[in-house]
Formats: structure tokens, sequence, C-alpha cells
């Protein structure tokens, strides 16, 4: 009878703290490149369902090394993409790059650093300095609530080496461009050119027929970092969310963005509400009614762009 309650308490803190082999379902790797792979994650906010995994993983091979992108959004889901790796390659993870701040995307890194311990994480500055001021905690508890505890147990690895607008990494013959902004997705943006294999990770300031959240970020900032991407003429765009491809689903953010934000400022001055501009918005975006997140962002995107068209 005494070993009961041992057993239950038992069963409780193992549930708490994740095990070395806790990881999220097997999702493929794609590849998109002579040396690149994507896990093209679920769409959607992390829940049970998707066990908080709904971003897009990826590496590069380089000459003697692995150079990652976004590991995840858990411990749990970097052990997924440290275990595709492997199957991938036997060479080493030395370098991750974090393309913002928003924890699916880079709350995976203690997984990597479990893996390769020496490897080093690069990041925006105001990634670095958001992820300190408190969002990695944020982020932390964000997706434990989402996922009702599944992501408990992982570690906050926030990244130690800053970028610059234009640098460039030379990584095993291989050079990582970054095109960085302040004021995009997330305002701590970066996105990462592999300039021999002509293929850009946008992070979130592309995301493929998805409509974007954009509370942390501006207009005038994404739709920037949009006619950028573009100007990199890559052969292979790898999104935030959504699946990789050329340059098609670039020009449709473009185009998107292109409709919403005139149509907002001309209803404003008109002295129209939102209420009154979203049946006028979403006959005018019809072409992508099928986006992900439309009936959760679209709503919110117009009150966001009548925020900014009044500061203009
Ligand atoms: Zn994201």
């Amino acid at each position: 009878m005494r070993l009961l309650p041992l057993l239950a308490a038992l069963a409780f803190s193992t549930a708490a703290i994740a095990g070395p082999n806790d990881t999220v379902r097997t999702y493929p790797a794609q590849k998109v490149g002579a040396s690149t792979w994507v896990i093209h994650g679920p769409q959607g906010l992390p829940s049970v369902e998707n066990q908080g995994f709904m971003n897009n993983p990826a590496w590069v091979v380089t000459k003697d090394s692995v150079v990652v992108i976004d590991p995840g959004s858990s411990v749990q889901a970097g052990r997924m993409v440290v275990a595709q790796i492997r199957k991938a390659t036997q060479l080493p993870v030395t370098h991750v790059f974090n393309t913002h701040v928003h924890g699916d995307h880079w709350l995976g890194n203690q997984a990597i650093l479990e893996a390769w311990p020496k490897a080093t994480i690069i990041a925006h500055p105001d990634m670095i300095r958001v992820a300190k001021e408190g969002a990695d905690a944020f982020w932390l508890k964000l997706m434990s609530d989402m996922t009702q505890g599944y992501t408990d147990g992982t570690r906050a690895e926030i990244p130690t080496v800053p970028t610059a607008d234009g640098q460039e990494f030379k990584i095993g013959g291989k050079t990582f461009r970054i095109h960085a902004s302040s004021d995009a997705h997330s305002k701590t943006d970066d996105m990462i050119e592999v300039a021999e294999d002509r293929i850009l990770f946008t992070g979130d300031n592309v995301l493929a027929r998805q409509v974007m959240n954009l509370r942390d970020g501006t207009f005038k900032g994404v739709m920037k970092a949009t006619d950028r991407a573009l100007a990199v003429n890559a052969r292979v765009y790898v999104p935030g969310h959504g699946t990789s491809g050329d340059r098609t689903f670039v020009e449709e953010q473009k185009a998107w963005f292109d409709i919403l934000l005139p149509e907002v400022r001309r209803m404003y001055n008109d002295g129209k509400s939102d209420y009154e501009m979203k049946p006028v918005l979403a006959e005018k975006l019809k072409a992508y009614r099928n986006w992900a997140e439309w009936d959760l962002n679209l709503g919110p995107q117009i009150s966001l762009a009548i925020l900014e068209v009044e500061q203009e």
C-alpha cells in the first residue's frame, strides 16, 4: 500500500521533468538544396496535439560541419531535430542561427547543446537582449501552457554571439550572410542567406501562405524585409512557417501587404472603423482565403495597421 503514493509521486515527477529520451513525434526532413534539409512543421499555434512543434527547423551541411537554423520550440522538438541530423550525416553541429526571439524557433537550442556542447549560437543583438530581459521565461511558460506541460524540462539557451546587418560568417567553405532588421516581424529578426547555394532562410519575416501575427512587429518593417528577401533573388526560400519553395510565396506575401495597408489607409482617411474595414478587406484579399491562421490574424492585422497609419 505504501508503494502507491510513492509510485504516484514518481510518475508525477517524471512527467514534470523531461527525460533524456522525450522527443516530439518525428516529421520527415526534406532536402531543399544540394546540402540543405528542412523539417516542415505543421502550421498552427502550439498545442497539445502538435506537442508545441510548429516551425521549420533546418540544417546546412558544410565541408566539415553542420549549421542549424531554428532548432524548434522545446528540448523535445530539438531532440527530434538532432536525431534527424544524425541520420543524415556524421558531421558535428558547430553553429546555430536563431532567426528571432519568438520561442517556437529557438527553445530547441538546449537539445543541440546536449548533443554538441561546443556549438556556437548566433542571433540578432536585440534577440539576445530581449531574451535576457524576460522573453526567455515568457516563452517557456507560454509553450508549457499551450501544450499542457508537454514542453516542461526545456531551458532557455540564449544565443551568445550577436550578428550585424550584412555580416558574413564563413563556415566550412560556405558564406552565411545576415540580413538584419529591427522593425520587421518581431523587431529582432535576422534572415540568413547561404550565398553559394542561393538559399534564404527568412525566419518569420516571410511566411508561406499564412497570415502573419504582427503584434510584435511593424507593417513597414515586414514589407521592407519582404522586398529585401525578393532582392536576394534566392533559388530556394525557407519560410519560418509553411512550405519552402521559389519566390512565388514571397511575392504573394508582398501582394497581401500591398493590398492591406493602402486599403486600411484609404478607409481610415474616410473615417471607417476596424469592424467596417474587415468585410471590405476579406473581399479584397479573398484570393488568400485558404491561408493558415486567416481567422486568427486578419482582424488583429487590421487593428494594428490602423495604429500604424495613425502614426504616419
Ligand atoms: Zn514563428
